[in-house]
Parts: structure tokens; C-alpha cells; sequence
């Protein structure tokens, strides 16, 4: 298997809707029928009522900044520091662990409004980043 990216999954029967969307810069996330519950990462069943038939709901891919942490110490030689692993809380209530880009690691706040980017794998799948939805107030505090 050539070009696979270390450290993320392979897709299996669960997860294998969600990586195709991903291809596509679909964020999807698993919607049950019966009991409307979101959920994510995406399992074999509904963690509220037990179907076992999840179905995939598109997500607008907009959130907010839950919890973050900046990395600066790479667990892998490849992995370009200072990064930041962040989790968003999806405007549908689920929660993605996930990076944020497009602004310094130390610049970023809880609740910042983040919106879904896409990082092209070279299998055909993409990962989900976040960046700033909107110019922030502390983004203008430096006057750079
Ligand atoms: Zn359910």
C-alpha cells in the first residue's frame, strides 16, 4: 500500500461512508432515523436508542473551539510543530477531535467560531481541519 499517511486510520464497514465523503469535502455525520441522535466518531450503533442502522447526515461544517492543546513536541518526525489538536463541537451537538489551522497556535481561544477545511490525503480521502470562521477580537488586539 504506497502513499498511505501514517497515523491515519483505514476505513472499515463503519467508517468507510464517512472517509468516502470525505472525499468529496463532505463532512458527514452519523444521524440516527429513530431517535435523531448525532453522534460521531461513527460506530455500528446508535450510542442513544441502540439502532442498529445509523444513517449519515451532511454537516454544515461550523463550530466552535471546545477544548484545545497546542503541540510542540511531535510524537512522530514527520509532524511539522508547533500544531494544535483541537476539540469542536459541531453546530449539530457532535464533537470532532480534530487540528486547527489558519492562525498562530497561541492565538486561538475557547469558543472561537471554526469552520471545516479540507486536507487532500493522497488515497483519495480527505482530512477535516478547522480554521477561523470569522475575524476574532483578540486577532485585532496585535496591530500587526
Ligand atoms: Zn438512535
Amino acid at each position: 500500500m504506497t502513499g498511505f499517511r501514517p497515523g491515519v486510520p483505514a476505513p472499515d464497514e463503519v467508517t468507510a461512508p464517512w472517509w468516502e465523503a470525505t472525499g468529496q469535502h463532505r463532512l458527514v455525520l452519523q444521524t440516527c432515523p429513530r431517535c435523531s441522535a448525532v453522534q460521531h466518531p461513527p460506530r455500528a450503533l446508535c450510542t442513544h436508542c441502540g439502532s442498529d442502522e445509523p444513517g449519515w447526515a451532511e454537516s454544515e461544517g461550523r463550530g466552535a473551539v471546545d477544548s484545545f492543546t497546542v503541540v510542540h513536541r511531535a510524537p512522530r518526525p514527520d509532524l511539522d510543530v508547533p500544531y494544535v489538536i483541537a476539540r469542536v463541537r459541531l453546530d449539530e451537538g457532535a464533537i470532532l477531535l480534530t487540528r486547527l489551522q489558519g492562525r498562530a497556535p497561541d492565538d486561538w481561544r475557547l469558543d472561537d467560531p471554526v469552520r471545516v477545511a479540507w486536507v487532500d490525503l493522497d488515497d483519495g480521502r480527505a482530512l477535516p481541519v478547522f480554521v477561523p470562521d470569522a475575524p476574532s477580537p483578540h486577532d485585532t488586539e496585535k496591530g500587526s
